[in-house]
């Protein structure tokens, strides 16, 4: 039996029997983990409400075996909310949905269960409260928590050298199955020709330089956002469903 404390983010929830609830985190020590809250539906305590999507908080785990696959899961026994960023997440649609998809993508990046993956948590912390401060456009701070969880997974993007030859950009074709800019000599069939804005734009979001990215016009953010969800949908099996959500609305 071992009793152990780590902070996280609340990635879902689900109902599990009468009262009770699977939450699933997002931890700094641990990784993805499941693990059960007890009573949490029976009244409105704030043990549930801590334990809501979106929320920082910090866990004691009371485990009574293996905390990996096929064993018993473990039981959240405490919690202290950190930040309750979903506040100021739920409340405002575009904040919402962004949200909604950058949780889904955490999940998706972090296959196994139980592996520490920090830089992933740390991205998913630092990119809700940029979310839940309202400072930038829920689109662009989605975009740049993917483009950087591309990255932290090695599937980092080139917007500017060429991503084959390394020929220093910009460069004038983009292809996703080549890991994003060509040059001319090495471009390949199905590239497409992005403005030059659209790249700056996604460079910036990368880099984390938020002056050039706010300044973007309307068309090149959604220049930008198409090439974001391509990108991301050639590495991942299957689309975020709650992503195609953003798109549409
Ligand atoms: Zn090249």
């Amino acid at each position: 039996m071992t009793l152990y404390r780590d902070d996280g983010i609340v990635l879902r929830t689900q109902k599990l029997g009468e009262a009770d609830r699977i939450i699933t985190l997002l931890t700094r020590g641990h990784g993805r983990v499941r693990a059960v809250a007890r009573g949490v539906r029976r009244t409105k305590s704030k043990f549930g409400a801590r334990l809501e999507p979106f929320s920082h908080v910090d866990v004691q785990f009371f485990s009574r075996g293996s905390t990996l696959v096929g064993r018993s899961l473990p039981l959240c026994t405490q919690t202290e909310g950190i930040s309750p960023y979903g506040q100021n997440i739920v409340t405002d649609y575009g904040r919402y949905t962004a949200g909604t998809a950058m949780l889904e993508t955490a999940e998706r990046f972090t296959d196994h269960e139980g592996e520490p993956n920090v830089q992933q948590y740390l991205l998913l912390v630092g990119g809700l409260r940029t979310l839940a401060a309202g400072s930038h456009a829920p689109g662009l701070v989605l975009d740049a928590f993917l483009l950087r969880s591309l990255a932290v997974g090695g599937y980092a993007p080139s917007f500017a050298d060429c991503a084959r030859c390394g020929l220093p950009g910009p460069n004038r074709f983009f292809s996703v199955a080549a890991g994003g800019s060509i040059c001319v000599d090495c471009r390949v069939p199905g590239s497409v020709v992005p403005s030059s804005e659209a790249l700056l734009l996604l460079g910036a979001l990368l880099t984390g330089d938020w002056a050039t990215a706010d300044a973007a016009e309307a068309r090149h953010v959604r220049e930008g956002n198409g090439l974001v969800s391509a990108y991301l949908h050639w590495h991942l099996e299957r689309g975020l469903r709650s992503l195609r959500f953003v798109r549409e609305a």
